[in-house]
C-alpha cells in the first residue's frame, strides 16, 4: 500500500545479519561458492523439526514465489531462527561483506521510507579472515558514512549488541568496545543490545556489564521477556532501567508475567519495541490479533512497531504497519501519529526535532 510505503518511518529494532535481503543474500552466496550453501529451495519445511545445537546445515532457502506471495522467506519457527542466523553468519565473514551488506540494508531501509534507523549487531570476530571485532564495528561505521555521502535520506545510528550466548565476561569486553566507539565515532554509536537466544544463560550475570554501559552514557535496549520463562530476569533487568525494551511478549499478567513488570515498565515510561510478524512467524505469540502490540498501545504506552529481521522474516516496515492497522483497525492518521511518536523513543536526542520537523512537512501529502 503506497501510504504505508510513503508514511515516514523510525525503525528502532534492527539486526544488522536478521536484515539482509535476498538479494543481497543472493551477491554473498555467489562470492563463496566452496562454502555450499543452497538456495532456490526449501531446506526448512513447515513440519520438520531441528534442534538449536545442528549447527552448519545448508539452511538459505528460497520458497518459489507464488502469485501474491514475496520470496525469500526463509523461517519458520524461532528456534529455526537461530540456525538461519549462523549460516548468514557463514556468509558473512569478511570486511568487504560487513560493508557490502550494512550498505544493502540501509539503502533498503531507505527505501521503505525509514528517515531514521538504529541498527544493530553483534561484533564478530573470524579467525579465518581476520576480521576482529574492532574492525567489524569500524565497517559498519563506515557503511554508515557512506550512504550518508552517497545522500541516502536516512539517518542512521548504531548499537553494539551483546549475544548472551557469549557469557559475561565478553559481554564486559563488548561493552568497552561500545564506549570507545561511541567517543570515537562523535555520537554515531548510540547504545548496547541485549539478545541472542532468549533460552540461553540468565539477565544477573549481564548485570555488572549492563550497569557500566549505562554509566558510561551508552543507551540500553534490552530484548525482555520474550520467551514465557523469564519473568525473574526481567524483574531484574527492569530495576537498571533500560531504556527501551525488545518484544516484552510475556511481561503482562495475562501471559504469565505480572502486574509488578508491567507496573515498572510503566513508572519508567519504557518505550517497548514491537515486531507482529516476526513474534507471528517465531511463534512466541499465536496470531496477529493476539499480539501484545494491542495491550500496550491501548494503555497509551509509547509502542513502536519495528522489524527485527526484515530479510529472515520476509517483511519491511511498510507491511508491518499496515498489518498493525488492518489487524488493530487503526486509521492511517493512527498510524502516521505511531510513527511520529516513535520519534521520542530514538536514542538520538539531537535529531529529534529535525525529525519532527520532517513528518510535518510530508504529513500533508499523506491524508
Ligand atoms: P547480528 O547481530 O549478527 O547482526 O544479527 C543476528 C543476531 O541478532 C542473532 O545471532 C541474534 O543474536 C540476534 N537476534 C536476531 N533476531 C533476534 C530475536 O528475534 N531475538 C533475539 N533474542 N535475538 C535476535
Amino acid at each position: 500500500d503506497l501510504f504505508y510505503r510513503q508514511l515516514p518511518k523510525v525503525e528502532l529494532h534492527a539486526h544488522l545479519n536478521g536484515s539482509v535481503s535476498f538479494s543481497t543474500i543472493e551477491k554473498l552466496v555467489a562470492r563463496k561458492p566452496h562454502l555450499n550453501i543452497e538456495h532456490g529451495m526449501t531446506a526448512i519445511r513447515s513440519g520438520q523439526r531441528r534442534t538449536l545445537d545442528e549447527a552448519d546445515i545448508p539452511i538459505i532457502c528460497q520458497r518459489k514465489r507464488r502469485r501474491g506471495q514475496r520470496a525469500g522467506c526463509f523461517v519458520r519457527t524461532r528456534r529455526r531462527c537461530f540456525q538461519v542466523f549462523k549460516v548468514i553468519h557463514q556468509l558473512v565473514d569478511t570486511e568487504e561483506d560487513i560493508l557490502m551488506v550494512a550498505k544493502d540494508v540501509i539503502r533498503e531501509f531507505a527505501a521503505d521510507g525509514v528517515k531514521y534507523l538504529e541498527l544493530r549487531s553483534t561484533p564478530r570476530k573470524e579467525k579465518t579472515t581476520g576480521m576482529t571485532k574492532r574492525r567489524y564495528v569500524e565497517t559498519v561505521i563506515e557503511a554508515i558514512r557512506q550512504c550518508k555521502n552517497e545522500g541516502v535520506d536516512i539517518e542512521v545510528r548504531f548499537l553494539v549488541a551483546v549475544d548472551r550466548r557469549n557469557g559475561a565476561e565478553v559481554a564486559m569486553e563488548t561493552v568497552k568496545l561500545a564506549e570507545d566507539f561511541m567517543l570515537s565515532t562523535g555520537g554515531l554509536v548510540v547504545g548496547l543490545d541485549l539478545s541472542g537466544d532468549p533460552t540461553v544463560g540468565h539477565g544477573r550475570d549481564f548485570l555488572p556489564a549492563l550497569q557500566k554501559a549505562k554509566n558510561c552514557g551508552l543507551k540500553l535496549s534490552l530484548h525482555l521477556s520474550e520467551v514465557p520463562s523469564q519473568a525473574d530476569e526481567s524483574e531484574l533487568l527492569l530495576n537498571i532501567p533500560p531504556d527501551r525494551i525488545g518484544h516484552g511478549t510475556f511481561l503482562h499478567p495475562e501471559v504469565g508475567g505480572s502486574q509488578s513488570l508491567v507496573d515498572k515498565v510503566r513508572k519508567h515510561n519504557t518505550p517497548l519495541e514491537l515486531c507482529l510478524t516476526s513474534n507471528v512467524k517465531g511463534q512466541t505469540v499465536s496470531s496477529y490479533s493476539q499480539h501484545h502490540f494491542l495491550y500496550w498501545y491501548q494503555m497509551g504506552h509509547p509502542s513502536v512497531i519495528c522489524t527485527d529481521d526484515k530479510g529472515v522474516f520476509c517483511t519491511d516496515l511498510s507491511q508491518e504497519y499496515q498489518l498493525a492497522a488492518s489487524t488493530f483497525n487503526l486509521s492511517q492518521e493512527d498510524m502516521w501519529t505511531l510513527s511520529h511518536k516513535a520519534i521520542d523513543c530514538t536514542f538520538a536526542p539531537d535529531l529529534q526535532q529535525q525529525l519532527h520537523q520532517k513528518w510535518l512537512e510530508l504529513q500533508p501529502t499523506l491524508f
